[in-house]
């Protein structure tokens, strides 16, 4: 334990369960601590670091923009908000932009949103079907939508009115819908809940069923969105426009902001002024970071990157299921995958902690693999040989 770990635990409430490694800076797609040792990112500090580190583009726009001014509120238009809107809405292909701090808070501002559109179209829905092994955020509306008690329990009663089907079970959707539904929230791509992909068949279907019914679709790509999955949102792929979209982690590289955005459609009967705001959402910073990691997605084909990165990800990560025992199975796509293993996974990302990678698990037996998007095929080919020494 070394003076950095020794104050964080006498001033930091607990709540953390931290590796035992000070991180000190990032160059590229490694990190390093404050001994010097070299770290290989498959973790991009929850799948946010999607351009890697030191990213002199970046950081170059984001110094400018503190030289400049980063805060104004909301009070006033800034120059940066506007443009950092347009590019969310070049990307999301969604068309009204709200700009949150975070990913749980874009999850609260899009329950609102559903609320709100039921609301002024009187139509007197309220509940949410959300989906077992779900994850959404720590706010109290977050976590009434969040699929595992463990997240709930502690403390109830929380939001009123959300029941929880199986994911990849339309029936068990349908089941749940009554005419007090207002609306279906769903990941494309569960992340906490340990990595489970949407099928083709679930998420259309989902759509058709919120059509037919009056029921409004929020998709939650916080942790699938932004490229990681090989489109820039997850849906794209499926071709199954939510209603409603909430995005975060990767979309300012580490600068903390989400958004959540709604269709034209939905934003006509939705949030008005007085209904929803916050103080440094949209703030001067973070709105240089989303335009910025937006343009530099853009130029540099990071999507399609992400694509071919995480086909070669698969084979590898399908020859460790040939190859050991304890590896069971490979979830997910993009560079947001995933293995089952039969060995305790904090075992397993604390050994590859000494081997000099990070990795972070996902639901009780996946390890989960969320690199920059930046990687090569040479960092997957360096993870396997360091995560084959572990297992
Ligand atoms: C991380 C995450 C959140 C919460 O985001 P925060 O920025 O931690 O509040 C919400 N939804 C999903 C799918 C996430 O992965």
């Amino acid at each position: 334990m070394n003076r950095y770990m020794e104050e964080t635990n006498q001033a930091l409430l607990h709540t953390y369960n931290q590796f035992p490694v000070v991180l000190e800076r990032g160059e590229g797609v490694y990190l390093y601590d404050t001994e010097g040792k070299k770290y290989l990112d498959f973790a991009a500090g929850y799948a946010v670091s999607s351009l890697g580190y030191g990213n002199q583009e970046l950081n170059g726009a984001l110094k400018a923009q503190i030289d400049r001014l980063f805060h104004t509120s909301n009070l006033y238009y800034n120059t940066v908000c506007g443009e950092a809107a347009e590019a969310l809405k070049r990307v999301s292909k969604m068309d009204r932009i709200f700009f949150t701090n975070s990913g749980g808070e874009a999850v609260e501002g899009a329950l609102k949103a559903a609320r709100k559109y039921a609301y002024k179209k009187g139509t007197g829905r309220y509940e949410f079907i959300a989906m077992e092994e779900s994850f959404h955020g720590r706010g109290f509306g977050a976590v009434s939508v969040t699929g595992h008690t463990s997240y709930r329990e502690p403390f109830e009663p929380l939001v009123p009115g959300v029941s929880f089907a199986k994911y990849n079970d339309l029936d068990s959707v349908r089941a749940l819908v009554t005419d007090k539904t207002c609306a279906v929230i769903l990941e494309p791509l569960q992340g906490e809940g340990g990595i489970h992909l949407a099928t083709e068949e679930f998420m259309k279907g989902i759509r058709k069923l919120c059509d037919e019914e009056g029921i409004l679709m929020i998709c939650d790509e916080v942790q699938c969105g932004m490229g990681r999955t090989g489109s820039m949102f997850a849906w794209q792929s499926y071709g199954t426009r939510p209603d409603i979209m909430t995005m975060a982690k990767a979309i300012g590289s580490g600068i903390p902001v989400g958004a959540f955005a709604l269709t034209e459609e939905v934003a006509a009967y939705s949030l008005e002024p007085g209904d929803h705001g916050t103080t440094y959402g949209g703030n001067p910073l973070a709105c240089a970071a989303v335009s910025k990691t937006a343009e530099i997605f853009e130029k540099e084909e990071i999507a399609a990157h992400a694509k071919a990165m995480g086909q070669y990800l698969k084979e590898k990560l399908q020859m460790l299921v040939q190859e050991y025992d304890c590896v069971t199975e490979v979830r997910g796509t993009g560079l947001m995958q995933g293995i089952r293993v039969t060995k305790p996974v904090s075992g397993i990302t604390n050994a590859a902690l000494k081997e000099g990678l990070l990795i972070i698990g996902a639901g009780t037996d996946v390890i989960r693999f969320v690199p920059p998007l930046v990687i090569e095929k040479e960092h997957i080919d360096e993870m396997i040989e360091k995560l084959k020494k572990v297992l």
